[in-house]
């Protein structure tokens, strides 16, 4: 079952008198139960690759698909549904609400749908997300009086809550210690193991390496069709 999918996939930022090819005919197939890697040195394009599979940026030419739906040229309130029904995001700086529970954090994009949905359901849901991540016990605590992995984890189970199509992460260990951020990529790797669809980019090969299928970016392109360390044979 494909996820993701991208088609030549092209992205030009002209600027006064230049053209930047950030992207040139990137091709991207993400399967369900993936684990993919994205990797790079500094200007390669992860960012930009990340805005349009996160969908806040369009692309200059090519077609992205999302579980089968074109999502190539949507409107910005277009983006933003779909964004918040079918895209979990992590980013490196957590982006928690301070002033708000940690319940409240994670439940956030559910009370932003334009569904609603019942507080039993959203109770529902927001439990088990912090049951994922272990996280129970600080429900009712604040993001600051957390410490950066525990916020990491909340902010996993946020992104979680939508049961989202795929969850992209975006250097999700930059701002932790390395023993904090192996148990934070313990934690993605025990996801997507009970089936969550995980593509990261990142510029550490050792996170980069752990991953089921490697892509590489160089110059805008992927290098590489992917590494496979396991095969997936079920991928239909
Ligand atoms: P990375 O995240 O791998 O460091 P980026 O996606 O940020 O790479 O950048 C890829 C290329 O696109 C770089 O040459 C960068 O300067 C250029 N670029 C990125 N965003 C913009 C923008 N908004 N306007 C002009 N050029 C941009
Ligand atoms: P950093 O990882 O450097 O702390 P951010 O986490 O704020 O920076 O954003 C990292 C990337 O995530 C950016 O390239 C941006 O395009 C993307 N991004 C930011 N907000 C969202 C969002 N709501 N949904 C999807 N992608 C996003």
């Amino acid at each position: 079952e494909i996820k993701i999918q991208m088609k030549n996939i092209s992205k030009v930022f002209e600027t006064e008198d230049m053209e930047t090819h950030a992207l040139k005919d990137v091709n991207l197939t993400i399967y369900k139960g993936d684990y993919v890697s994205i990797s790079g040195p500094s200007g390669c394009g992860k960012s930009t690759l990340l805005s349009l599979l996160g969908l806040l940026d369009m692309p200059t030419s090519g077609e992205y698909k999302i579980e089968g739906v074109d999502v190539s040229n949507l409107s910005l309130d277009e983006a933003a549904e779909i964004r918040n029904s079918k895209i979990g995001f992590i980013f490196q700086s957590f982006n928690l609400i301070d002033q708000i529970s940690v319940f409240d954090n994670v439940a956030l994009p559910l009370r932003y749908r334009s569904e609603a949905m019942s507080t039993t359901e959203i109770e529902q849901r927001v439990n088990k997300c912090l049951e994922m991540v272990s996280m129970t016990h600080r429900a009712q605590h604040k993001p600051n009086q957390l410490s950066g992995g525990q916020q990491q984890r909340i902010a996993i189970a946020r992104a979680l809550v939508g049961d989202p199509a795929i969850l992209f992460v975006d250097e999700a260990t930059g701002n932790l210690d390395s023993n904090t951020g192996d148990q934070i990529m313990d934690v993605l790797e025990q996801l997507n193991q009970n089936g969550t669809t995980i593509c990261m980019v990142t510029h550490e090969s050792r996170y980069a390496d752990r991953a089921t299928k490697q892509f590489k970016l160089l110059d805008g392109e992927i290098l590489t069709t992917p590494t496979n360390r396991e095969s997936n044979v079920n991928n239909t």
